[in-house]
């Protein structure tokens, strides 16, 4: 496919939010072009949590058949006392009258990535470019022009429209001005994958676990063959430091005695934000996933708010190639924005401030407000249709 043929939507970015656009449109028979800096489809450590409507969302191609196959089903989470074993178990069983996946599923959004690239391959209609980074882009009234460095050489690409799927640090973002207001979390994160087999040491845990200890707090989230421990580290400590064999064994061993030092299998360190740009439509180019806004990971919305973006926006350009308004393109703004600010922005930052809260008094509180949810059928259904994302997409569809 020629990579000067208009008639096509640009994407940057090969993360999952580029890549399921890219799919999304695809299968209404538009053509794509995605241009991804990175020489080949990412395989760091990052999020590992689904939520039912994404599961919902990416069941016509297949794809969530292929995670459920793969991963690891997660019917009940919890928040746990870890000293005393107290624990209050949220169970999506409560909410399966609502969807058809009732449990959070646990796989790699590395995995998700490989299974869409591998699709895109064998899509005609699509190309995705690896070791070519956006440098440029422009607009007019009837399409956008991008340029792009592939090694020394620079490339032009043609297209109706732009998608900026090209995450936190967005170039796009960075071309048009576009404010990204918001903080960075004074904490440290290194997220450590291991083999070791924590539910069968502590007892009642659930493949996805968010804990409170003595001095801090921890997540444990189950994977098919390993464990994720996300860790906090206060600002103080280096990157050296709480990245050091030593330390992290030390830390696993706060969470859980063993007679033998933990196999590690990934550890990395990252920095939290919680940031949203003005307005996602810029034009006939739009923001979506991470380049548009950020969030704590805490209760795993950031990824799957990307793949909704990317939902959104794929119905909305499907509807314009076929003749209908572009200020449909205002519409997705209007819809995915104030999900982002005050569903998973908000609730995001609640369960951060929730889980990082270190008075007694006060975690006993959050705790048995929790355990009143949870025992009452109205609020734990309404706790869970939020927490699960559905409250936030319901909300969108309302606006018109
Ligand atoms: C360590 C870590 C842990 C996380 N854990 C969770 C979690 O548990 N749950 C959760 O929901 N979310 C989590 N997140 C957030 C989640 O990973 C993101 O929300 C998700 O990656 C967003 O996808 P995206 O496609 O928008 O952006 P990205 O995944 O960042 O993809 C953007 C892509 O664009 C490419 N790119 C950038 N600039 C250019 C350019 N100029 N030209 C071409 N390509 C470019 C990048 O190389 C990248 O491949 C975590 C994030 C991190 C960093």
């Amino acid at each position: 496919m020629p990579a000067n043929d208009s008639e096509r939507v640009l994407i940057a970015g090969a993360g999952p939010v580029g890549l399921f656009a890219a799919i999304r449109l695809t299968g209404f028979g538009i053509p794509v072009t995605v241009v991804e800096r990175n020489t080949n489809v990412g395989d760091d450590i990052r999020a590992s949590t689904f939520h039912p409507p994404s599961l919902e969302m990416m069941e016509p191609y297949g794809i969530t058949e292929q995670m459920v196959a793969a991963g690891e089903v997660v019917p009940e989470w919890q928040i746990r006392m870890h000293v005393t074993g107290e624990k209050v178990l949220f169970d999506l069983g409560r909410i399966a009258d609502l969807t058809p996946y009732p449990f959070r599923l646990q796989f790699e959004q590395s995995s998700l990535c490989i299974l869409l690239d591998r699709m895109l391959r064998e899509e005609p209609l699509a190309e995705v470019i690896y070791g070519t980074e956006l440098i440029g882009a422009e607009q007019d009234g009837g399409g956008v022009t991008v340029q792009a460095r592939s090694g020394s050489e620079e490339r032009t690409f043609i297209g109706k429209f732009l998608i900026a799927a090209d995450g936190g640090a967005s170039t796009v973002r960075g071309l048009l001005d576009i404010p990204f207001d918001g903080s960075m979390y004074p904490e440290r994160t290194v997220l450590v994958t291991t083999p070791f087999p924590f539910a069968d040491h502590i007892e009642g845990l659930s493949g996805v676990s968010y804990c409170w200890h003595e001095t801090g707090n921890f997540a444990l989230l189950k994977l098919p063959s390993r464990w994720r421990a996300s860790l906090y580290f206060p600002e103080s400590l280096s990157v050296d430091e709480v990245l050091s064999d030593d330390y992290l064994q030390e830390q696993l061993l706060e969470i859980c005695p063993n007679s033998d030092r933990f196999e590690i299998l990934d550890k990395r360190e990252y920095r939290v934000h919680q940031r949203i740009v003005p307005g996602y439509n810029h034009g006939r180019i739009l923001l979506a996933g991470d380049a548009a806004h950020l969030n704590s990971p805490t209760g795993g919305m950031g990824l799957n708010g990307g793949l909704h973006d990317a939902h959104n926006l794929t119905e909305k350009l499907n509807d314009i190639w076929h003749g209908g308004d572009l200020g449909l393109l205002d519409l997705y703004s209007r819809q995915r924005h104030p999900v982002a600010k005050n569903q998973i922005i908000e609730q995001a930052d609640q369960n951060r401030k929730r889980m990082t809260e270190k008075s007694l008094e006060k975690r006993r509180e959050h705790f048995a407000a929790l355990q009143a949810i949870a025992a009452d059928d109205d609020k734990c259904r309404a706790f869970l249709r939020r927490s699960s994302m559905i409250e936030g997409l319901e909300l969108a569809s309302r606006i018109t």
